[in-house]
């Protein structure tokens, strides 16, 4: 069998044993024969799974009870209107732009009509860094997204403020320990980094859940889905099962203290490769705010003949998913959790080489 090298940016590259679980087991779940898609989200054997993957989640990160794990659907995307609906209770909410998906939570909380500002901002140098900036103390929460899947900038730390923070953390998920001591509630579409699309994993401190009006629709409270355990109507159990088994292949890595040492060893070998090619490559995040999970580049001269020519030739390579989001342009690795160093290796070989044949 033939896999590629896959340096995509979401949905993205799931590890080959993670898949063979779930192809062996897909017919006859457990030896029941059913398969896990075949049944009642509400039977124990369906249950079981859900219950897991939430303990691994909480056991990975480690926080305690004070916080609920929820899994709900409509992408990060929906996240952008349903944290304004929920978490705003008449004050301020405060958010810092850092790129593409914080401008969508942005307008979103402005349709929402909330009382919202924006307290910084790295437009001005295309999102090329993690601008300085304090919360209010008092704010009703503050807004970041901790890795910037467009721009490959990242918080090397969160933030520290009395406010609930809230993180979309998308394209981080399941990638390094977090300090959680001031997080309100932290959020991600897993398909980066933790499985398929379809889930989106919400971890949320329970006395902020409290706060919804009562024009919110029912499903779309976060207070709705704890009391349901993320089941106030049919989950997505697929996606959770998958979501379980890519928990299990973390835990048995070494869980996330070790994920993040790999991490720092992939994202360093490429970067150094983009440094001392600097000639010919150059990345686009100020080093300080460097991402470890997507590597954003250009090639200096002629970028709009090679780019597309560098894309083209690490295909026939082997290597898929390095086109730059459209709002960059430019090359894009992303090297989530699926990516291992060999892979990294193997994609800086080719740099070298193309850079030698074009350069
Ligand atoms: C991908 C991404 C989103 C959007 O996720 P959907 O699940 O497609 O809605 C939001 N925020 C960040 C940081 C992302 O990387």
């Amino acid at each position: 069998m033939n896999r590629v090298l896959n340096f995509s940016a979401g949905p993205s590259g799931i590890p080959l044993e993670v898949l063979k679980k779930a192809q062996d087991e897909f017919l006859s779940f457990q030896g029941k024969g059913y398969s896990i898609i075949e049944i009642s989200h509400r039977s124990k054997v369906f249950e079981e799974v859900l219950h897991s993957a939430m303990q691994k989640v909480r056991d990975l990160y480690g926080f305690g009870d004070e916080y609920a794990v929820l899994f709900l659907q409509g992408g990060a995307t929906l996240q952008f209107s349903q944290v304004p609906m929920n978490l705003y209770n008449g004050g301020v909410a405060e958010y810092v732009n850092t790129g593409n998906w914080t401008n969508k939570a942005i307008k979103e909380a402005k349709i929402r009509g909330i009382n919202y500002k924006v307290i910084a901002s790295s437009e001005e140098t295309k999102f090329d860094r993690i601008p300085e900036f304090h919360f209010s103390d008092d704010a009703d929460y503050g807004y970041i997204c901790s890795n910037n899947t467009i721009y490959g900038t990242e918080y090397k730390e969160m933030p520290k403020c009395k406010c609930p923070l809230v993180v979309d953390s998308s394209s981080d998920l399941f990638s390094r320990p977090i300090d959680i001591s001031n997080i309100g509630m932290f959020y991600g579409g897993i398909q980066k980094n933790g499985g398929p699309a379809g889930i989106t994993l919400v971890v949320i401190r329970k006395d902020l859940a409290e706060r919804v009006r009562s024009d919110v629709p029912t499903i779309l409270r976060y207070k709705t889905q704890i009391e349901a355990d993320s089941m106030s109507n049919t989950p997505n159990t697929f996606g959770i099962y998958m979501l379980n088994l890519m928990l299990e292949w973390i835990i048995k890595q070494g869980g996330l203290s070790e994920i993040l040492k790999r991490n720092t060893k992939k994202a360093a070998l490429l970067y150094s490769a983009i440094d001392e090619m600097s000639d010919f490559y150059k990345g686009h995040a100020q080093k300080s705010s460097r991402s470890l999970m997507n590597v954003s580049f250009n090639i200096t001269k002629n970028g709009s003949e090679l780019e597309p020519l560098f894309v083209k030739e690490a295909e026939k390579n082997g290597m898929i998913g390095l086109k730059g989001h459209r709002m960059l342009g430019g090359i894009r690795a992303s090297i989530y959790n699926a990516v291992t160093l060999e892979n990294v290796k193997t994609l800086v070989e080719f740099m070298k080489e193309f850079a030698e044949k074009n350069g």
